[in-house]
């Protein structure tokens, strides 16, 4: 693995390493607080007897970042092994969830669906096809169970490397890093991760490591609302109050820096429009392969 200074928090863009960034305080949403560190939000009240403080609701406070050089909106506190553990160990599972319906009452609908699997995969099979033909082994880095891996019903090899450690669906195999990295790969996809990792150059580095000279890389991300629908794209972090499970925002340009940091040529970008659990989201996505890499495409 690939390790890179890891403050706890940030004090450079995780994906440019600029320093020159903006910040605007925030909250952290008492789901992620409450897992990851066990901090409840609390009510201070009169009889408290502060003299400096009023009253009200008290959140875990933390800050808004924003990247001047790449557009990155990030948050400042970055998650260490053990915390990213606490956060997605049984992701989604009963006891997950049961916390997260306590802080977010309608959690356990969106939870069901999203168990279901994303149903705008095909348009990413589609998409892929099109450019790199039909996929025999696919490798899905952070895969979950591989219910949402891009040719899963074709691929011979279906391998998922993630932290979860839930189990995976039927013809899928679980693997470690080591195997990971000694396999070769048609495709290798890294979808649905980056957002969420605090130091997705590391992530990246590793990532572009397993990659084969002939493999392509699929990366996808949201692309966030924030984002998506500035009207002052400058300023755009103003609006970033909370943060949630998404510690990363990407921009086109934050998005591209990253991967090429780590030796990866981005040959195709795009961005479209999905339905998960009912709501309509936006995703970027990038067909990637290593920059030594011989021309296949
Ligand atoms: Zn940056």
């Amino acid at each position: 693995m690939i390790a890179q200074e890891r403050p706890r928090i940030a004090r450079q863009c995780v994906c440019c390493e600029s320093r020159d960034l903006s910040k605007r305080p925030a909250v952290l949403m008492p789901f992620v607080a409450s897992r990851v560190f066990g901090w409840e939000p609390v009510e201070i009240t009169d009889d408290w007897h502060m003299r400096d403080l009023k009253c009200g609701m008290a959140y875990s406070v933390c800050n808004t970042l924003k990247c001047n050089h790449c557009g990155l909106i990030f948050l400042d506190v970055r998650f260490d092994d053990s915390e990213m553990s606490a956060l997605y160990t049984g992701y989604r599972d009963a006891e997950y969830t049961a916390l997260r319906v306590r802080f977010e009452p309608d959690y356990q609908m969106r939870n069901d669906d999203l168990l279901g699997g994303y149903a705008y995969i095909p348009h990413v099979e589609e998409f892929l096809r099109a450019r790199i033909g039909d996929v025999e082994s696919v490798l899905d880095w952070g895969g979950d169970t591989g219910v949402n891996t891009p040719f899963r019903h074709q691929a011979a090899v279906h391998h998922v490397y993630d932290i979860s450690g839930k189990p995976v669906i039927a013809g899928v195999q679980s693997v470690e890093v080591a195997e990971a990295m000694a396999s070769e790969y048609d495709l290798v996809v890294l979808s649905q991760v980056l957002e969420h990792v605090p130091f997705p150059r590391e992530v990246v580095a590793d990532v572009a490591a397993a990659l084969g000279p002939n493999a392509v890389l699929w990366v996808e991300v949201p692309h966030e609302a924030v984002i998506r629908e500035a009207v002052d794209p400058e300023n755009a972090y103003l609006d970033k109050r909370h943060w949630h499970e998404h510690v990363n925002f990407f921009t086109d340009d934050s998005l591209v820096r990253l991967l090429e940091s780590a030796g990866l040529e981005v040959m195709e970008r795009t961005t479209f429009t999905v339905t998960v659990s009912g709501k309509s989201a936006d995703v970027m996505g990038a067909i990637c392969r290593r920059q030594e890499a011989l021309p296949s495409l």
